[in-house]
């Protein structure tokens, strides 16, 4: 099964949770922009200095820089993937599409986890990452209600969005995402 999925939601929604599991679940290639961005600032190159200024803002990195790692990830890869962090606005929505028409690798769903506003600031906060201070915290959600979620409907118009309920434990969530991608394998409609 080469599965192609996008994992969609907010940032504390659980996308990289979630997608580690799935990526050893169902044999697929993890690629989260957050933690390869993250790896760069670790490794403290140049790039990783630049880079750690934006993270630590909340603003999002050039599409540029990120659509370029992408792009190297996914042309050395044959076998499926979940994206997890990306795409993040329109530009990079349109340009995800330009690419996997090139790869010939078509996007199979883009699921969206859903979760409540005042559960994502209480899962942010109580995370520890060095981005997640009140006020950046605040400035990465606005951005998402601005830029990200109406990505959302580019996927719905083309029948690929399908919505997952993000509240409850680990365990319970990760099972409605895989009944939903079984869902999908068996082409049963993507709903929201
Ligand atoms: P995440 O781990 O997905 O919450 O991402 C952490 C931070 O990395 C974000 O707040 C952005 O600064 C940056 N980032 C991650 N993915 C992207 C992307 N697709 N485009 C631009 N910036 C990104």
């Amino acid at each position: 099964m080469r599965e192609r999925v996008l994992v969609l939601g907010p940032p504390g929604a659980g996308k990289g949770t979630q997608c580690k599991l799935l990526a050893v679940a169902r044999g697929l290639l993890h690629l989260s922009t957050g933690d390869l961005l993250r790896a760069e600032v670790a490794a403290e190159t140049t790039l990783g200095q630049q880079v750690k200024a934006v993270l630590d803002r909340g603003d999002l990195v050039s599409d540029h820089l990120v659509l370029a790692i992408v792009r190297n990830r996914l042309a050395l890869h044959r076998k499926g993937w979940l994206l997890d962090g990306f795409p993040r606005n329109s530009t990079q929505a349109a340009t995800l599409d330009d690419l996997l028409a090139d790869l010939g690798q078509p996007l199979q769903v883009a699921l969206q986890l859903q979760v409540p506003q005042e559960e994502l600031v209480a899962r942010l906060l109580g995370r520890g990452r060095s981005d997640d201070s009140e006020a950046v915290v605040r400035k990465r959600l606005q951005i998402y209600v601005q830029q990200t979620e109406p990505i959302n409907a580019h996927y719905q118009a083309r029948g690929l969005l399908k919505c997952v309920d993000g509240l409850g434990s680990v365990q319970e969530v990760a099972t409605r995402i895989a009944n939903s991608l079984d869902e999908c394998q068996r082409g049963e409609g993507t709903i929201c």
